[in-house]
Order: structure tokens, then C-alpha cells, then sequence
């Protein structure tokens, strides 16, 4: 069966992209199986200006919908670290639905 092309869906809708500046600061976006911090999706650090997505925890594969979800994930991180809301940064549940609000942003997307 031919794949129905729809041209109006966003171009970037599910790129996960190499990099992204947020507040000043470049971000490279990395990736990482099997991380020693046991069952976590993603990292993302301040300091070294990285958000790692992990492909494989505890020898299970991250399907690309899980790791573009922690993409979005730790991107807000950056962005409330960059706004100094260590409050808020560390609420797991506020930066979880805000990045699913960001990913469904994205993912309804349309161009036209
Ligand atoms: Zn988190």
C-alpha cells in the first residue's frame, strides 16, 4: 500500500534535534544505552550543557515515541534551570506534563 503523503503535518514533528540554545546556553543532545542510574529515560545537566536520551534501560529498547518524550522532558529542565526555578525543576510531575504538552504541541502541528 503507498504511504499517503500529508503535507500539511509540521516538517519537525517527531526530530529529536543534535542541539537546541535554551536561555543562552547550547545543549547538545546525546545518547546513551544502558546508563548506570538504573531505570531513568534521560539526563540533563546544567553544567555540562547535555541532555543524554537513553536508548536501552535494564536491556530494553526505548521506542523513538519514549525517547522524543524525554527529549521534551529535559528540555523543560533546561528551560527552568535557565530560569533559576530550582522549585519547580524539581517537581517531576510539573516538568513531565509540561513537556507532554510541548510533545503534543509539536506532534498536532500543522503548516497550513
Ligand atoms: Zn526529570
Amino acid at each position: 500500500m503507498e504511504k499517503k503523503i500529508i503535507r500539511d503535518e509540521h516538517p519537525f514533528r517527531d526530530v529529536i534535534p543534535a542541539s537546541i540554545r535554551v536561555g543562552g546556553k547550547l545543549y547538545q543532545i546525546k545518547y546513551q544505552s544502558d546508563p548506570k542510574n538504573g531505570s531513568l529515560l534521560g539526563e540533563h545537566s546544567d553544567y555540562t550543557t547535555e541532555i543524554v536520551i537513553h536508548e536501552t534501560v535494564e536491556g530494553e529498547k526505548i521506542s523513538r515515541q519514549s525517547q522524543l518524550e524525554t527529549f521534551w522532558h529535559e528540555a523543560v529542565h533546561a528551560v527552568l534551570c535557565a530560569m533559576g526555578r530550582l522549585d519547580l525543576n524539581n517537581d517531576e510531575t510539573f516538568v513531565t506534563t509540561v513537556g507532554a504538552m510541548l510533545n503534543e504541541i509539536m506532534q498536532s502541528a500543522k503548516t497550513k
